[in-house]
């Protein structure tokens, strides 16, 4: 079974991907101390990121690198927050800040200009060579309050077409039917070749 790195620090993220492909690669989260940042996430899309990342870490240790740019982009908002999801309420807000601020900012949209996305991009490199690539996304609207407790980030704020359960409401395995990650890392498995993951 292939190592594969995972260049994030983000436990949330790191339980999403064991549970998606735990079965066909052994992960292994990050080993760099925190601190270890060799990359500036200033990439213009959720690809330039990920490609950046898992390029420039991949550089740092040996095997496989598996790099995930993620976040949400609101139509209302002019897809914002976008590549700026993580830190749209500033560079030490927390989740709750940012929901706050996407809140505030959507109070006075109705229902039906409440649409949304989820992206997710994917990128796996070695030793510095890009090996492949993979995107997707996860339509859906944003609920007037936060709702549920499980997950991280917009969670509690998003609500997938089709579900009555904002993904904070849903349990893990049910937030994977729909999410942007599971459909990024779908694309991912089948645009590799089957002997790297079999
Ligand atoms: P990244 O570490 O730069 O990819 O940050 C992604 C940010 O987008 C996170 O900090 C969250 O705010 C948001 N995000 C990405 N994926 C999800 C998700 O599955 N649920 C909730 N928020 C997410």
């Amino acid at each position: 079974m292939q190592t594969v790195h995972l260049a994030s620090t983000n436990p949330h993220k790191l339980a999403e991907f064991q549970r998606l492909v735990g079965r066909y690669f052994r992960l292994q989260p990050s080993s760099f101390p925190s601190s270890y940042h060799p990359w500036k996430e200033d990439g213009l899309s959720f690809m330039d990121n990920a490609i950046k990342k898992a390029v420039l870490y991949s550089l740092g240790c040996s095997g496989w690198v598996l790099a995930d740019d993620s976040g949400l982009s609101v139509a209302a908002l002019g897809g914002e927050p976008g590549v700026y999801s993580a830190r749209y309420a500033g560079s030490q807000a927390t989740d709750a800040d940012n929901r706050r601020l996407l809140l505030d900012r959507l109070a006075n949209t109705p229902e039906e200009g409440r649409t949304a996305a989820f992206h997710c991009a994917l990128a796996v490199a070695c030793q510095g060579k890009l090996m492949a690539i993979a995107e997707a996304s996860c339509p859906g609207t944003i609920t007037h309050l936060p709702r549920g407790a499980k997950g991280f980030g917009y969670d509690p704020i998003f609500l997938p077409h089709g579900a009555s359960s904002t993904f904070a409401e849903m349990a893990p395995e049910e937030k994977d039917d729909h999410s942007h990650r599971a459909r990024a890392v779908a694309r991912l498995l089948a645009s590799l070749p089957a002997e790297a993951w079999s």
